[in-house]
């Protein structure tokens, strides 16, 4: 497709935290961009925050893991902001517990909105990218794919992000369409305060803590992960697919 036309871009879970930092991101790389998240209201800031520099953004309210939600959000986004041809899913919970405390539900949460959440978005936005044979999908993993105490559903269903990516990028190839998993280590957001919380930790010795195993010696920011999503987003990347980028400050998680 012809590179001055304005590509539209979905990024879920977008009101703060990685997804508002990669809406923000994408919008000042030229797309306009959907910033889905559970409340419409909450999505607001943002959606201010990327006009005000003079870019295009449209709130969604919708719940990922929710079938005609997500089905009825997809097509708002194509009717109101134009297709879809960026997807970056993005909208994720903790449910945090040893294995032998964790509930069914607390389980069956995280793998609806981490996978479920992830399948239907991908499922629904597939159409505009196949139709205008061009497209990227950029799925949020994590080093907890790796295993991580306490993160029982967490850590499988972020390991299973990174097989679903692979088929994406198999099944979805032949039509321009690229789909990878990026995989963040620590960054300062909600969800780590959640954790620090839960642990009964103050944030700030929590973060010092984990930053003393971080080879570049800070804590990640969301900015870290919006910029390796706008190079996955981009034409450039065009040959690279079904990758997970460890974006984690060095080689060990
Ligand atoms: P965050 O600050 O907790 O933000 C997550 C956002 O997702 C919230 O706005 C939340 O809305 C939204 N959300 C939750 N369930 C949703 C649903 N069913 N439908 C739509 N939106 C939903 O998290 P974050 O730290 O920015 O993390 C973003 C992604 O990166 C997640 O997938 C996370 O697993 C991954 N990640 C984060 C880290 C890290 O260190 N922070 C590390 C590795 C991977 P509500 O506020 O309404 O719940």
């Amino acid at each position: 497709m012809s590179t001055d036309t304005v590509r539209a871009a979905i990024v879920t879970g977008a009101a703060r935290g990685i997804g508002a930092a990669t809406a923000k991101r994408l919008a000042a790389e030229g797309f306009a961009v959907a910033v889905l998240d559970l409340d419409e209201t909450a999505c607001k800031a943002v959606v201010s925050e990327i006009e005000a520099a003079g870019g295009a953004a449209l709130g969604v309210g919708a719940d990922v893991a929710d079938e005609s939600s997500v089905e009825s959000a997809v097509d708002r986004v194509a009717d109101e902001l134009g297709a879809p041809l960026v997807l970056v899913n993005n909208a994720g919970v903790i449910r945090d517990n040893m294995l032998f405390k964790m509930s069914a539900n607390d389980w069956d949460t995280v793998m609806n909105v981490h996978l479920r959440g992830s399948f239907l978005m991908s499922r629904a936005a597939q159409k505009y990218m196949t139709q205008a044979k061009w497209g990227r999908i950029v799925n949020l993993s994590s080093t907890s794919a790796l295993g991580n105490r306490g993160q029982a559903n967490y850590s499988a269903a972020k390991a299973g992000l990174q097989g679903f990516t692979k088929t994406l990028a198999l099944e979805l190839g032949k039509f321009g369409i690229t789909a990878n998993a990026i995989a963040p280590g620590f960054i300062e957001t909600e969800m780590t305060q959640a954790t620090a919380e839960r642990m009964g930790v103050p944030f700030e010795q929590f973060r010092d803590a984990v930053v003393k195993g971080i080879a570049v010696g800070r804590s990640g920011r969301p900015e870290d992960i919006a910029n390796a999503v706008a190079f996955l987003a981009g034409d450039g990347a065009g040959f690279i697919s079904g990758q997970t980028l460890y974006v984690s400050g060095g080689p060990a998680v």
